[in-house]
């Protein structure tokens, strides 16, 4: 049912990337009074270049976006592997490892989606950079925030759209620890020039537990860099020192071979630095009383699976419409969950089901990738695998109600 006298509610969402600018668009869009409050000083660019699949698509599609992300399109063709001596090994298509459709699927820098979600809304709703949330009284009627700045302010509903280590999910649930799963891999993402003549594609150089990524669009301009390896524990001393971050994942790459050393050197000069664990956040429930959760906040896929963005976008896009279709907030959460819950649970189990093609854990792993990959009519048979096609149909896993009644 859509309820056309709701109340008017003014939602606070901390964190202005990918999930909590999606849902911005969508409470405005359904008259909703939205503050969104970000801790950095901008909505913050860079990061790896993210795919839209699927239902995703189909969810920018809906607002609006699809011209513009179609131009932002990276349009990546291949996919080169590189063994430990620097050798090529073999290349594949992208979608041969991922399951994604050729000429449907989006694949576009991460900062590109981030600014394509903000431009339109920034002049219709109230940012507060440079702040975040210092502590929330849930009162039951409203949500009393005190922000870090000193300022003071209520709200009807507060979500948590602030990623993986969210803050609102200390506030209301408490530490991250019981909510982390660990995949085992510690990364750091960059930019670097483009010294390599590299465009539309990404070569990978592998040691078992290790890859070194260069990927690129064009071939000028900047390229990313990925370095990726296991560790047992993650580094939580290093997450609030950025040097100590540096020196790990150097320490980890002290090899002489392929592009590894500039890659190293580019890591270490990058102001883009994005240094984290490969995680996902699992909960029993995502929301209490008036403040909910969304995106990797929620339900961090990890980018093994490819998916963090693609789940955010839809899972924003269900939030906003059940709280427009639903008079009690309460309601709204549960059909949100409802709905959510096991498409986000299909995406997040890409990344743990099987090993990672990008980065084998082990000899064995490795060795049977690279024989694959040799003979590119068995990695065609092999690779492109059970796990592509359950990628292909995890992506689109769920179809999008229509809310564009309560709009
Ligand atoms: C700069 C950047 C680079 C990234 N690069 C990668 C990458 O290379 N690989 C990868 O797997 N994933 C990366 N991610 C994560 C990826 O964007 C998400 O997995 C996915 O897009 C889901 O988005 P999200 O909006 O839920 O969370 P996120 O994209 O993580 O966004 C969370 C937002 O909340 C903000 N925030 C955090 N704490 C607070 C606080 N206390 N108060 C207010 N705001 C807060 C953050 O600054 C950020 O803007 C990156 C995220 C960012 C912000």
């Amino acid at each position: 049912m859509i309820h056309t006298s709701r109340p008017a509610r003014r939602v606070l969402i901390s964190g202005a990337s990918i999930a909590g600018p999606a849902l911005a668009h969508w409470l405005d869009r359904y008259g909703f009074e939205v503050t969104v409050v970000e801790k950095a000083a901008a909505v913050r660019g860079g990061g790896y270049p993210i795919d839209i699949r699927g239902t995703a698509r189909e969810a920018v599609d809906r607002m609006g976006l699809l011209p513009r992300l179609t131009k932002a399109h990276v349009n990546s063709q291949r996919v080169t592997f590189v063994d430990a001596a620097g050798e090529t090994v073999g290349s594949l298509q992208p979608e041969q490892l991922t399951g994604g459709e050729v000429g449907v699927d989006l694949e576009v820098r991460r900062g590109d989606l981030a600014d394509a979600l903000y431009t339109p809304l920034r002049d219709r709703v109230e940012f507060l950079f440079n702040d975040s949330i210092a502590t929330l009284d849930d009162a039951g009627d409203a949500v009393h925030v005190v922000f870090e700045s000193g300022m003071r302010r209520t709200f009807d509903l507060v979500v948590g759209a602030d990623g993986l280590h969210s803050n609102t999910r200390r506030l209301v649930f408490g530490p991250e620890e019981p909510f982390h799963r660990y995949l085992g891999y510690v990364f750091a993402g960059f930019t670097l020039p483009n010294e390599f003549g590299l465009a539309h594609e990404a070569a990978i150089w592998n040691d078992p537990g290790r890859s070194a990524v260069l990927y690129a669009h064009e071939p000028s301009g900047r390229v990313h860099g990925f370095l990726t390896f296991t560790r047992d524990t993650p580094p939580l001393d290093a997450f609030r020192d950025p040097r100590a971050q540096r020196d790990l994942v150097a320490a980890r790459f002290p090899e002489q071979v392929w592009h590894v050393p500039r890659l190293v050197e580019g890591m270490r000069e990058a102001d883009d630095l994005f240094f984290d664990v490969v995680s996902q956040i699992h909960m029993r429930t995502w929301s209490h009383g008036r403040v909910v959760l969304a995106g990797d906040a929620a339900h961090a896929t990890s980018f093994i699976s490819g998916q963090g963005s693609s789940v955010a976008l839809v899972g924003a896009y269900v939030l906003a419409g059940e709280l427009a279709t639903h008079a009690d907030h309460a309601e709204a959460f549960a059909a949100y969950e409802r709905r959510i819950r096991p498409f986000a649970e299909r995406n997040q189990a890409l990344a743990t089901s099987g090993g990672s093609a990008v980065t084998p854990g082990t000899r064995e792993e490795l060795e049977a990738r690279n024989a694959l990959l040799r003979d590119p009519e068995a990695a065609a048979r092999a690779l492109v695998t059970e796990s592509a096609l359950e990628g292909r149909a995890a992506h689109s896993a769920m179809e999008l109600p229509d809310y564009s009644r309560a709009a």
